[in-house]
């Protein structure tokens, strides 16, 4: 039976990512040698990660004065080496989220943190909107992809200070006007490569400009003055990484890509909205996610919850359980997943619905 994969993260990948990857674990680029047994100052791999930031610049057209790196520790290192960097005194966040929310606890350990506006009362299930951002904060902070509850930033806004982006679950789905970012940061594990990698993008301008002093490992110049290899990296993921980033392109780059994404979220989302035994969990339309696609049962059909689970996962549905603290279903259609999987899930929905509405 053909599997769909919904997970969350870790996630579906490209399947010439999961291919490439698999063969160079045993023959990379000719050496005989596997990719986890070269050295990663090899000319072999040295290239892996010239073109890796090459393509990653040109995807996503990052203007000049920015610089990409790749480092470890994940997203969540990101939430302390951002104050650590770009903080002198005062940060300012956008609590969508529980990612969002342990950014900012992280910040508080810098400075004055303030919170501009929150949706954490009623579980995150809307972006706020109309709120002030103090002119004298370093940054303001957002996540633009709340891969827990299902809402999504989908345009590059305009604000009064540098603006930083937690893209972790969205990267590459869409065109982004990075010249309206400071900073963009993301874990690979959604949209990119397996976990171990963590994506870095930042304006040159903006570093330097602290009093503290900043552990080598977490200063960004670090990273971008060792070319992402001032220790070693993460020699697999940023290989897979690379593998994806070609597929990007041969798909026709992240116009093609976010084209793809509203195709596939427009099939469930009209599913769910047209199903008497399915809702939406985010309560305005626009700030509905193309990334993950979060729906519970109406409070009339709600005791058979369990029953959908095990019916979809017998037809080969995985990883649609949604996260504990929204319940009911989440399904994550990342840039890898085929149009055809995001239809089987409403094919399933469908078939439940001839079941037991009379
Ligand atoms: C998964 C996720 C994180 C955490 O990433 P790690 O790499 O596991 O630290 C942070 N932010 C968002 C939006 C995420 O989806």
């Amino acid at each position: 039976m053909k599997v769909h994969n919904f997970s969350a993260g870790p996630s579906i990948l490209p399947d010439s990512t999961v291919e490439n990857t698999a063969a160079a674990i045993k023959n990379f680029a000719g050496t005989s040698l596997s990719l986890m047994e070269v050295s990663h100052r090899s000319k072999e791999f040295v290239a892996v990660m010239d073109e890796a930031i090459a393509l990653f610049k040109e995807l996503l057209n990052i203007p000049a004065g920015y610089s990409v790196m790749f480092v470890g520790g994940g997203a969540s290192t990101q939430f302390c080496m951002i104050p650590y960097n770009l903080m002198a005194k005062k940060s300012a966040y956008l609590n969508t989220g529980a990612w969002a929310n342990k950014a900012q606890k992280e910040a508080k350990l810098f400075g004055e943190v303030v919170e501009v506006a929150s949706s954490k009362e009623t579980v995150y299930n809307y972006i706020p909107k109309g709120y002030e951002i103090p002119a004298d904060a370093d940054y303001f902070h957002i996540t633009t992809n709340n891969t827990i509850y299902g809402t999504e930033i989908k345009h590059d806004m305009d604000v009064n200070v540098p603006l930083v982006a937690d893209m972790s679950s969205d990267i590459f789905s869409r065109p982004v006007d990075v010249s309206k970012y400071a900073l963009i940061y993301g874990g690979a594990q959604k949209n990119l490569a397996p976990a171990g990698v963590t994506f870095v993008i930042v304006k040159d301008e903006l570093l330097g400009k602290m009093d503290r002093q900043i552990p080598t490992m977490l200063d960004y110049r670090t990273h971008i003055k060792g070319e992402s290899m001032f220790n070693t990296p993460p020699v697999v993921p940023v290989f897979a990484a690379l593998q994806t980033l070609r597929w990007i392109k041969e798909m026709g780059g992240v116009s093609a890509m976010q084209k793809m994404n509203e195709d596939k979220a427009a099939v469930l989302y009209n599913e769910i909205d047209r199903n008497p035994m399915f809702k939406g969990t985010v309560i305005n339309e626009e700030d509905r996610s193309l990334m993950n696609i979060c729906f519970v049962m109406t409070d009339e059909y709600k005791e058979l919850e369990k029953d959908f689970f095990e019916f979809a996962t017998s037809k080969g549905m995985s990883g649609i359980k949604g996260h504990r603290s929204v319940g009911g279903f989440r399904a994550s259609t990342y840039n890898a997943l085929p149009k055809a999987s995001v239809q089987a899930l409403a094919d399933c929905m469908k078939e439940f619905e001839t079941m037991h509405v009379k």
